[in-house]
């Protein structure tokens, strides 16, 4: 026998259910919101992340997929969304047009790390990206729609926000992080004397708790953000007070690689052990010349489909289309064709092998039926069929050609 892969699931029934009711839901928002669908593919040459997401990231250091092909291509599977499409937003040349560009995704990304509950090697993704607009305002738009997400959902969360600031004040900021830390450096975890020397920044984001005491008396970034970036802030707070977001400012809450910039924000669920994003993006207004574009502002986010579908309140199903059965063998020739007619409107169940009244009734509750509909010995003889609307136990015996 065959096993699925270690860390890598099946998705059916009740799961691939809460599944497809998440995209579908996540979907027709962000199309509301004026994004249009993107597919990229799920293999990139490895370069593309090594760049993107960081050498210094552990995603980059320890848990790529990554191997050489037949060719002799170093490639990886995709370990995240943005970085694939803002590699199609540069090769298919849409930074070189004058409109801004909107693309939603989702599908599976890839990591390599020790399986664990709510995380696996396979997991999904839905995000959005928007390119081409520099405001604020797309930032609150943004936070905007996650938030009717996860109201659509019936998800509760917190939503936290930081701002990273910019080319001119995040540098002299670093500078007098990395005074602080040098203090207290020999009183600090492995991982941040590993991130000091790597990625400085990535250190107000340590877990551990004595790191965190250490670190509650950093100097703020958000403190020292330069006019721009400081209005922009308030901007956003304002907006998310005007449309009744609430919210908490962390300011540990970082993303450590240089082209992000300015807004920082993630969604955050207490209802899966310990606080979890559910959420997370912000404003990365240097990836796409990062990248060998031409220099783009963009603002996005990506959902872990994973982590809400346990969260997800599905809605009650109905009673939808119609069950088909037959009291006789020579009766399901009718049905079969009747049922490709029917189907060009509406849901239909044929059953092939039952011939007792009680069985049928049952298998229709079962299909979830609205209308049962039987032909049986007088019925063939007629040209006729018999209808029941299960709720509201109403029966009727039509000519075929009317059904
Ligand atoms: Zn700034
Ligand atoms: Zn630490």
């Amino acid at each position: 026998m065959i096993n699925p892969l270690r860390g890598m699931k099946d998705l059916t029934f009740e799961e691939s259910r809460r599944y497809i009711h998440i995209i579908d839901t996540a979907v027709a928002i962000a199309k509301r919101y004026g994004y249009s669908y993107i597919e990229t593919p799920i293999l990139e040459e490895t370069a593309l992340f090594k760049r993107s997401v960081g050498n210094s990231s552990d995603i980059v250091n320890k848990e790529m997929y990554q191997f050489e092909d037949k060719g002799g291509y170093d490639v990886c599977m995709r370990p995240e969304g943005t970085a694939g499409v803002a590699r199609a937003f540069i090769s298919d040349k849409l930074d070189r047009q004058p409109i801004k560009q909107k693309f939603y995704y989702h599908g599976p990304m890839f990591r390599y790390e020790r399986p664990q509950k709510g995380r696996l090697r396979e997991f999904h993704q839905f995000g959005c990206e928007s390119f081409g607009e520099e405001s604020v305002y797309e930032d609150f738009t943004i936070i905007a729609m996650i938030s009717q997400i996860f109201d659509a959902l019936g998800i509760g969360y917190d939503l936290q926000i930081n701002s990273l600031g910019c080319s001119e004040c995040m540098p002299p900021y670093k500078q007098n992080l990395v005074s602080f830390l040098a203090d207290i450096k020999g009183d600090l975890c492995e991982d941040c004397n590993r991130r000091l020397d790597t990625n400085p920044i990535r250190v107000l984001d340590c877990k551990n708790k004595s790191c965190r005491l250490l670190l509650s008396n950093a100097p703020k970034l958000i403190n020292n953000l330069c006019n721009e970036c400081d209005s922009d802030f308030k901007k956003l707070t304002l907006l998310l007070d005007h449309a009744n977001i609430r919210y908490t400012i962390d300011t540990n809450l970082v993303r450590g690689l240089d082209y992000y910039n300015k807004t920082a924000f993630e969604f955050i669920s207490n209802e899966i052990g310990s606080q979890s994003a559910i959420a997370g993006g912000g404003r990365y207004d240097r990836l796409v010349e990062f990248l060998d574009g031409k220099p783009t502002p963009a603002v996005g986010f990506a959902i872990g489909i994973e982590r809400i579908m346990e969260l997800v309140k599905m809605p009650k199903t109905l009673p939808e289309g119609i069950y088909l059965g037959a009291m006789q063998e020579e009766a399901v020739e009718l049905l079969l064709s009747l049922a490709v007619r029917k189907r060009l409107k509406t849901k239909v169940t044929v059953e092939y092998h039952a011939r007792s009244f009680k069985s049928h009734m049952k298998n229709a509750d079962k299909a979830e039926a609205k209308y049962v509909a039987l032909i049986g010995e007088d019925e063939l003889k007629n040209g006729t069929i018999w209808i029941k609307d299960i709720e509201n136990r109403e029966e009727k015996t039509i000519p075929v050609e009317n059904f």
